[in-house]
């Protein structure tokens, strides 16, 4: 029996993985098995002092991501004898990974693409794993698709339980169990009721903040010291019905060297205090690598510092996005940019430091495998990045 704890990028496809090849696996959630449109009820609660965007559900984040899809850290990994290429381009295929049709391109993405390419940026269409014949362009992703149209781990956790797995969600795993100091079970708590599963492995896939607090909780040292949270704002103001927040969220790219930009609608744009109608917004997001200083207590109790790196970063990033959106027509005078936020967490249990390269930590049969391994922050979306290192452990595991 291998036991996985959470169901996000890690979880999802693990469990799909090992089950479809025969192993007896049971996955345990702390949260509901919900439809995909009722996402945006299971963002974690909010703290103003660090503004980190997460969801606890059957999926994980993946369900309210924009289901970008991009290769990262891959000359990292390699210090750490990892090399994903076979990976990626499984995982690449099984998600549906492709370039948005023209039809799906709107015209405040349009207006994107064209400005950066004017400015000499190095400019594209995001690579997305969303399906065009369902998508109804409604600029949700981010509250979870209306319509199914977008891949997310919940989509492997329904094909890992038709396999034989079993799903226990609504249902918070506390604790470790040790036997002769290896791993051999997790205690997990469900309606208020406290049991135990005995399994041969266990993997943590409880994502940064998660899985952090369970090793912290059974006294594994170097936990949760160097968290990061790829920060980013989104930098917008006003033009006129342009109507951008009804199209696919985040379709154009431009890669910098020290940020990335993305045409992202945000409502928190306003000019002079007064909020701008949603359809006269154009915006872009900003989003940087950021040093990973940081740290996660044992009860979940996140602190983050900003460094001035991580400060000069975002600044030129904004102010390129700034160019960028007055090059599209946009009012300079009411360009303005939203708080900073993270929404990808990581580093807390990461490789070379808790775990090995097999993701194994120093307790036998004790697994990590989600962001919280990730050795630095990727500065772009990490889904298929941890996808990859999943489908990896998943053919280690399959060996033995
Ligand atoms: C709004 C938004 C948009 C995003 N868009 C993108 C994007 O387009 N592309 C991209 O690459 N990344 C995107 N991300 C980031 C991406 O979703 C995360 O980096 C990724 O899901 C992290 O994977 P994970 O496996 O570490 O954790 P998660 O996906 O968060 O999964 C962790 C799971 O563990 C469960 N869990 C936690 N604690 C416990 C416990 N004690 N017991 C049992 N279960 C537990 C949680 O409920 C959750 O289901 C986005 C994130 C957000 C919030």
């Amino acid at each position: 029996m291998i036991v996985i704890v959470g169901t996000g990028a890690g979880g999802g496809i693990l469990a799909r993985e090992l089950a479809k090849n025969g192993k007896n696996v049971t996955i345990v959630e702390k949260g509901p098995y919900i439809e995909s449109k009722e996402a945006f009820n299971y963002y974690n609660e909010y703290v103003p002092e660090i503004d980190l965007l997460a969801t606890t559900c059957v999926g994980g984040s993946t369900i309210v991501s924009m289901a970008n899809m991009v290769r990262a850290l891959d000359e990292e990994l390699h210090e750490y004898g990892i090399d994903l290429t076979n990976e990626y381009e499984y995982v690449e295929e099984l998600v549906g990974v492709h370039e948005l049709d023209d039809s799906h391109i709107g015209q405040g993405t349009q207006l994107f693409l064209d400005a950066a390419k004017e400015l000499g940026l190095n400019v594209s269409k995001m690579p997305k794993a969303i399906r065009e014949e369902d998508c109804i362009q409604c600029g949700k992703c981010a509250f979870g698709c209306p319509v199914n149209a977008k891949w997310s781990a919940r989509d492997f956790v329904d094909e890992a339980v038709e396999a034989g797995a079993e799903l226990i969600s609504d249902a918070e795993v506390i604790d470790i169990i040790l036997c002769n100091l290896e791993a051999c079970g997790v205690k997990y708590v469900k309606d208020g009721k406290e049991s135990v599963i005995k399994a041969k492995k266990v993997i943590l896939c409880a994502g940064a903040i998660g899985s952090a607090m369970i090793l912290k909780r059974i006294g594994l040292t170097g936990i949760a010291r160097e968290l990061f949270i790829d920060p980013f704002v989104t930098v917008g103001g006003y033009l006129k019905d342009i109507n951008f927040n009804s199209e696919v969220q985040m379709a154009g790219l431009v890669v910098g060297r020290n940020f990335v930009l993305s045409p992202h609608f945000s409502t928190f744009i306003n000019e002079d205090g007064q909020p701008i109608e949603a359809k006269d917004i154009l915006s872009i997001m900003v989003k940087t690598r950021d040093d990973a200083k940081g740290y996660v207590s044992g009860d979940g109790f996140v602190n983050k510092v900003n460094t001035i790196n991580d400060i000069r970063l975002l600044a030129e990033g904004v102010a390129t996005a700034g160019f960028i959106l007055e090059k599209a027509g946009v009012d300079p005078n009411t360009i303005c940019s939203t708080v900073y936020r993270g929404a990808h967490p990581g580093g807390t249990a990461a490789i070379g430091k808790v775990v090995d390269s097999n993701l194994e930590t120093e307790i036998p049969n004790l697994y990590v495998c989600d962001a919280s391994v990730l050795p630095i922050a990727p500065g772009k979306p990490p889904i298929l990045t941890i996808l990859a290192l999943a489908k990896r452990l998943a053919d280690y595991l399959l060996m033995y």
